[in-house]
Formats: structure tokens, C-alpha cells, sequence
């Protein structure tokens, strides 16, 4: 199959995933996008979590997006970065019932009816998990990677598993893995504890033979300025939490670099086995 990038104009899809909710998905993938966008590249988000989008809140934009042209939204920005969240289109309290068919149907059309513009990179923040919701994005969007974020914990690890086998099913390359509440930093004693335990992505990355991207402790000041709307990377850019982030974009965009411009790569396949 000829040679296309993977929506128009649009270099590079990268999917944040992880198996459960909670794990700090959504700020890793803002943190990452902010990271990307502060080095030079032209990049979007998209809230694919509409069971709880959280970007709006996540990249401090309040208000609802602009029609353009009376077809397509315009994204909304914050620090650099366009997000489109179906959080600017419902009310925050409301619960939102989704079947796998309808996830798929909004999150195409918000991708499709938004004008994203040229952009390098658009991160897709997943909804966690890994039932048919996430199985149908992951096989209709044209992915040219996947990051998948997750605690120490064996329990998560466990469903981590299944999502990286999810992945791989439907050939989706996975740029990675990221253990985010890595361990305790403490602001008070400079100390450090393992609550969840520490170092198991590290191990379970080496056992799937994918690559381990890096560690984020849990820290009050990420969990502060990303739930005020201010990323870290922006908040604080010179912090060791920072300078993780801008070593992790870095990786991703050199697997982009090897990635996006590969001719074999087409809409990914189901493998039966
Ligand atoms: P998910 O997208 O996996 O549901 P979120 O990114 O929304 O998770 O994070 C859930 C909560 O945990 C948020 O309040 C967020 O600020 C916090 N959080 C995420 N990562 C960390 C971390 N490394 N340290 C402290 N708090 C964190």
C-alpha cells in the first residue's frame, strides 16, 4: 500500500494508553504533549476518554470550541498545545453511558469534524481499559504508536499485560512503557519511599521485550500543578520530573522519526490466531 500519513496533514498518531482508569494517564500524556510542543513540534490532543475527559481541565482551557466555517470545530489551545475533549461539549457532571459503537462514532467524528490543521504529532489520550472501546480505536485510527502507562502494582501490571497483547494484536507498534507513581518523593524530608513497590514495569517491559521509557514518582507539586491546569513541564520545567518528561518526548519523537515516514505502514490488521 502506498505511502499515507495517518489523517490529513497529521505526521503522527500516538495513543496513551493504559489498562485502568486512575493510573495518571491523562497527565502523562499532557505532560508528554506539552514536552513535545515546548521542543518545536506543532501538536494536538484529542480526549478520546469520553467516559472522563479530563484534557480540558488537565491543560487549564475553560469555554466551548468555535465553529469554523459552519462544519468543523476549531481546537481549543493550552500551553502550545490543540485539544478537542468532548468535555467542551457536555457538562462536567454528566455521567456519560457509552457502548464500544458510540464511543467509536464520537471519537471519529471528533476527529474528523475538527480542523486540526498540519500538525507533527496528535496524541490520542485512550479511554483506560481494554474492551471494545478501545479495541475499535485502536484498529480504525491509523496509530503510528502506542505508550502505555502504568503503575508498579502487580494488579495493574497484570491488566497491563492484557493491553500490551491487545496492542500487539492489532499491530499497533508499542513505543513503551511508563511506571507513573514510580515511588514516593518527599517535599518535606527530600526522601524517598516505594508504596506501590517500585520497578515492576521496568521488569514486566523486559519480560514483553518492549521498552521502558522512564519512572515518575508520585509527587504533590505534578499532582498539584497538573490538576490546576499548569503541566509540570510548563509549572516547573527545570524539576527532575520535567526533565523525565522532556527525555520521554524526546524518545517518542525519534520513534515517530523511524516510524511516521515508514511506507509499509497502512491501517493496522487484525491477526487471527
Ligand atoms: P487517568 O487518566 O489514568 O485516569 P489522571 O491522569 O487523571 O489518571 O490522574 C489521576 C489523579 O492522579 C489526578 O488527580 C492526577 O493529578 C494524579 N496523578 C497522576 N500522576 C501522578 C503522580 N505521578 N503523582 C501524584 N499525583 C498524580
Amino acid at each position: 500500500m502506498a505511502s499515507q500519513p495517518p489523517l490529513p496533514g497529521i505526521r503522527a498518531v500516538i495513543a496513551v494508553s493504559s489498562a485502568k482508569g486512575g493510573v495518571g494517564k491523562s497527565t502523562t500524556a499532557v505532560n508528554l504533549a506539552v514536552a513535545m510542543a515546548r521542543r518545536g513540534k506543532r501538536v494536538a490532543m484529542l480526549d478520546a476518554d469520553v467516559f472522563g475527559p479530563s484534557l480540558p481541565r488537565l491543560l487549564g482551557i475553560r469555554g466551548t470550541p468555535h465553529t469554523l466555517d459552519d462544519e468543523r470545530l476549531e481546537p481549543m489551545q493550552g500551553h502550545g498545545v490543540g485539544c478537542m475533549s468532548i468535555g467542551f461539549l457536555v457538562e462536567e457532571a454528566t455521567p456519560m453511558i457509552w457502548r464500544g459503537a458510540m464511543v467509536m462514532g464520537a471519537i471519529e467524528q471528533l476527529i474528523q469534524d475538527v480542523a486540526w490543521g498540519d500538525l507533527d504529532v496528535l496524541v490520542l489520550d485512550l479511554p483506560p481499559g481494554t474492551g471494545d472501546a478501545q479495541l475499535s480505536i485502536t484498529q480504525r485510527i491509523p496509530l503510528t504508536g502506542a505508550v502505555i502507562v502504568s503503575t508498579p502494582q502487580d494488579v495493574a501490571l497484570l491488566d497491563t499485560r492484557k493491553g500490551i497483547a491487545m496492542l500487539r494484536k492489532v499491530n499497533v507498534p508499542i513505543f513503551g512503557l511508563i511506571e507513573n507513581m514510580s515511588y514516593f518523593h518527599c517535599p518535606s524530608c527530600d526522601g524517598r519511599s516505594d508504596i506501590f513497590g517500585h520497578g515492576g514495569a521496568k521488569a514486566a517491559a523486559k519480560d514483553l521485550g518492549i521498552d521502558f521509557l522512564g519512572e515518575i514518582p508520585l509527587d504533590v507539586a505534578l499532582r498539584e500543578t497538573a490538576d490546576a491546569g499548569t503541566p509540570i513541564v510548563v509549572a516547573a520545567p527545570e524539576s527532575a520530573i520535567a526533565a523525565t518528561y522532556f527525555q520521554i518526548a524526546e524518545r517518542l519523537l525519534e520513534a515517530i522519526d523511524a516510524k511516521a515516514d515508514d511506507p509499509s505502514r497502512s491501517a493496522p490488521k487484525i491477526v487471527v490466531e
